[in-house]
């Protein structure tokens, strides 16, 4: 189920190195596969994150604090790969923050992020990029709000509610900038 491989030539740099996880593994990114990533989903009460090389590997570069010894969302400090992806956890709620929404609008250097969930993953993706006014903050919430309230608070799997997200957020987002992209794929 581990199959983990160490890649000595690539060091964290230290300030991807602040979770305990990473520290574990001396500072190291570690190769990992879509079965370590949805054991740690099924298992883990935090994120973890990395980022998917031009060959689609996945390497794991950090863990977020498990939700209980910080009371914040266990996130994963945010870093400027290219291709990114990262977990939500069976304690969070399986549908994008606005942050993650807003990162790969923002960042010139992120052109696609994905997010593995319980369910399925989410493919977020800019070829462009802008600055996001306030407003953006709350649009999407709104929407992301509807959502959860509609899943059991963000936790039940519904395919209905999976395709409006898409269509408002993108139908939102199209008017600020071209070329972003929402999809849903289940395992
Ligand atoms: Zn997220």
């Amino acid at each position: 189920m581990f199959k983990t491989k160490k890649n000595k030539s690539k060091k964290c740099k230290s300030k991807k190195c602040k979770s305990k996880k990473c520290r574990q593994h001396g500072g190291e990114e570690v190769k990992i596969d879509i079965e370590y990533i949805l054991d740690s989903i099924n298992k883990d009460p935090f994120e973890i994150c990395g980022y998917i090389n031009e060959k689609g590997e996945h390497y794991m570069v950090a863990q977020g604090a498990p939700k209980s010894e910080t009371n914040h969302s266990a996130s994963c400090p945010s870093s400027n790969y290219r291709k990114m992806w990262h977990t939500h956890s069976f304690v969070s709620k399986y549908y994008p923050s606005w942050q993650d929404i807003s990162k790969v609008i923002k960042h010139a250097s992120v052109e696609e992020s994905i997010i593995y969930t319980k369910f399925g993953y989410w493919t977020l993706s800019c070829i462009n990029n802008t600055n996001l006014e306030k407003s953006f903050e709350k649009k999407i919430t709104d929407i992301l709000n509807s959502f959860y309230f509609n899943t059991g608070n963000g936790r039940e799997y519904n395919i209905e509610q999976i395709r409006i997200l898409i269509i408002n957020v993108k139908e939102y987002v199209s008017t600020l900038i071209e070329g972003f992209d929402i999809t849903w794929t289940n395992y």
